[in-house]
């Protein structure tokens, strides 16, 4: 743990640090993995298209915000939107409750596609977080991937090997987000506690149903390094009224930064306001 003070989500920082761990002659560097032609088109959705990944079947942009090929050639239909550096930020998609919606998630355990105890011990523990707030939304684990809302799949090796942590996506037409690629080693490889790898879940869930990187507009703020705006993408970034100006890390650890360095972000107060005011009171 000691060279990885700043464990990323949101992959840059780690992703680079595997890379120069592992990286011997020859081999490729992300950057070789992903053509103009897709950096254009990424950029043209909205999103920032510095250090894209090649994943299976799509990109990972923004560290954790994962675009299928197929995402990728839609012409984008949806007038950008973006308010100010304030913190909190949902897209303009967002799960539909009519006052009370359960949302299954499945994850396959044990086995090598499957998740320890410890990463399933982590899902729970962020389940729970969320079924504590009583908001109109609340989540289930369940034992089956058919008919689960959302399924958590394991990442290629490739990508946790190159430390890449999580991913998922927003909602779409009233639904959420139906897949989290999440990593299976956070526990054997970064040694992270329960409650680390539940902020890390959580974070996931957090943009299947529609929150954004509470540091959108400058990542450096969680991450380190120069400033850069994630930008407002088709899926938009709006300010969610009640939450202070400015993303402050080191008074307020919301769940939805960009980078974590691995350690429990339970919800803050101003989390908390968010997640009801989007879920909460007929929203
Ligand atoms: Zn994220």
């Amino acid at each position: 743990m000691k060279h990885l003070n700043k464990l990323t989500l949101v992959v840059f920082t780690a992703a680079l640090f595997f890379l120069g761990a592992c990286s011997q002659q020859g081999e490729v560097t992300l950057n070789d993995e992903v053509s103009d032609e897709a950096l254009v088109q990424i950029y043209n959705l909205g999103f920032s298209n510095n250090g894209v990944l090649r994943s299976e079947g799509g990109y990972i942009v923004e560290g954790d915000i994962f675009i299928s090929d197929e995402r990728l050639h839609e012409v984008p239909s949806r007038v950008l939107l973006r308010v100010g550096e304030e913190e909190q930020y949902r897209t303009s998609n967002t799960v539909t409750t009519n006052g009370g919606r359960n949302i299954t998630i499945f994850a396959p355990v044990g086995g090598r596609n499957g998740y320890s105890a410890g990463m399933i011990a982590g899902l729970d523990l962020a389940i729970a977080r969320y079924n504590a707030l009583n908001l109109d939304i609340t989540f289930s684990r369940v034992s089956s991937s058919t008919g689960a809302n959302i399924v958590m799949t394991r990442l290629s090796k490739r990508d946790e090997s190159r430390g890449v942590l999580g991913s998922a996506g927003f909602p779409t037409n009233g639904n959420p987000y139906g897949e989290i690629k999440m990593s299976g080693v956070l526990e054997s490889s970064y040694g992270l506690s329960t409650a680390g790898i539940a902020t890390i879940i959580g974070h996931e869930m957090g943009h299947c149903v529609g929150f954004r990187h509470t540091d959108y507009f400058n990542r450096a703020i969680s991450c380190g390094g120069s400033a850069s705006n994630e930008g407002a993408s088709t899926v938009g970034a709006i300010h969610i009224p009640g939450t202070p100006t400015g993303a402050n890390p080191n008074t307020d650890l919301s769940w939805m930064l960009a980078c974590t360095d691995g350690g429990d972000r339970p919800f803050t107060g101003n989390d908390v306001i968010a997640l009801q005011w989007m879920y909460q009171n007929n929203f």
